[in-house]
């Protein structure tokens, strides 16, 4: 396999970075034959009765790419652009993400291709309870475990655990994560992959010896992602000079929940008054400290790369960085904190609310973030480890460490039979 080249799928991405990870540990073209290949792929189709009347069909997928290290794990998308490859690839994002972590998870993805916002609240529902009895028989909370991804929320996993539920025949909290509270949600977890983002730009600020007070941050996408990392970054005390959504971006604000209401108000962060309009690109270029993609995939190529200022990028999206996009962020000596490191909160507190919903037992909101730190701390601390002692960039030295974890779960499974 060669590296990939500009404009390349997800999957290709993906595949190109594990190649290198395969290559740089030294592991056998038997272990890249296991570790590429994803190990169960589900398309269905989901017929929906619209709200007029007419039944429209969608395609919908779910992808275990791994359960080696345990239950496959991941999130379920609702966009209109998404499809087969992609989904692998996000899938095996998340086999990378769980073992790079230590959760005891393979790795999944799902989703349907709908634009979410063409759906009535009845028409969504409808749409998320058919997906999910269609996917029944490969989904459970000992088998794979959907949480919420772009497009869909607590309101659809809720909907997901009753579908589960009602075929079941009793409660089962455990099948789906990012639930309500109410139904057994953990607390923290709304804002748990935010709350990640900014441990990781914490992190990353000490180590280039940048105080958080003094620190600027741009941030691109404002869902849930870039709005609770935002949330967390004011906290910590840093300037959140500018977010954007799908339409464009803005700066000029005094704190982000001016924004948040605005959005709340009009759909979108653009126009909030006071404000002064940025596209997405500009908002990527502006000279900030930190940058955060929090947005979707391919948002940092060969042509958005170079005008980047940012000293330090730290990727809340899943898989926001082209291969061409990363080499010019590596010249440029950019400190990258890779997606499966950055964004690896949400399903660090999706494994919480798992715990949670097995022992039956729920914890504090402090016992939430005390965890949820101390398992991304762990994990910064092993990739900043590796990176220096083998003089290899933040991702690729992440990409080892979980390459390695699943290889050596896979050796000492064996190969059944
Ligand atoms: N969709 C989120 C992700 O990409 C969370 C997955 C989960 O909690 O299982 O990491």
């Amino acid at each position: 396999m060669t590296m990939a080249s500009s404009n390349e799928s997800p999957l290709k991405t993906a595949l190109s970075q594990l190649r290198r990870a395969v290559e740089q540990l030294g592991l056998s073209e038997n272990d890249w034959n296991t570790l590429s290949t994803p190990r169960r792929l589900m398309e269905v189709a989901v017929p929906l009765r619209r709200d007029n009347g007419h039944v429209e069909m969608y395609k919908g997928y779910r992808v275990q790419y791994s359960t080696t290290r345990g239950p496959a794990k991941g999130g379920i998308r609702f966009h209109q652009d998404i499809d087969l490859d992609e989904t692998i690839a996000l899938a095996m994002l998340m086999t990378w993400k769980c073992a790079l972590t230590n959760l005891p998870y393979g790795g999944a993805k799902g989703g349907v291709a709908v634009d979410p916002k063409t759906l009535s609240l009845a028409e969504n529902e409808r749409l998320t309870r058919r997906y999910t009895s269609e996917i029944l028989p490969i989904i459970g909370p000992e088998r794979d475990i959907p949480a919420p991804d772009v497009g869909t929320d607590e309101r659809n996993m809720a909907w997901i655990m009753d579908t589960y539920s009602v075929n079941a025949g009793y409660s089962v909290p455990g099948v789906v994560t990012g639930k309500p509270i109410v139904l057994g949600g953990s607390l923290g977890r709304t804002s748990a992959t935010g709350d990640g983002v900014a441990i990781s730009v914490r992190e990353a600020l000490k180590l280039r010896g940048i105080d958080p007070t003094k620190a600027t941050v741009a941030i691109q996408g404002f869902g849930k992602v870039g709005y609770w990392a935002a949330v967390a970054l004011e906290k910590q005390g840093l300037k959140v000079v500018a977010v954007s959504d799908v339409n464009g971006g803005v700066t000029g604000y005094k704190n982000v929940a001016e924004v948040k209401a605005h959005l709340d108000k009009t759909g979108s962060v653009v126009g909030t008054p006071g404000t002064s309009p940025l596209t997405n690109t500009e908002l990527l270029h502006l000279a900030v400290d930190v940058l955060v993609p929090a947005a979707l995939a391919d948002s940092i190529t060969e042509a958005s790369a170079p005008g980047i200022q940012a000293k330090i990028v730290v990727e809340g999206a899943n898989a926001p960085t082209t291969p061409q996009g990363d080499a010019i962020m590596n010249d440029k000596g950019i400190l990258v904190v890779p997606d499966i490191l950055a964004n690896s909160g949400g399903v660090i507190v999706s494994y919480f609310e798992w715990v949670q919903d097995k022992q039956k037992y729920f914890w504090s909101a402090a016992e939430v973030i005390e965890n949820l730190n101390e398992i991304m701390m762990r994990a910064t601390k092993e990739v900043a480890e590796v990176a220096s002692s083998r003089g290899v960039t933040w991702r690729e030295a992440a990409n080892m460490i979980s390459v390695e974890r699943v290889a050596q779960a896979h050796r000492l499974r064996g190969l059944y039979p």
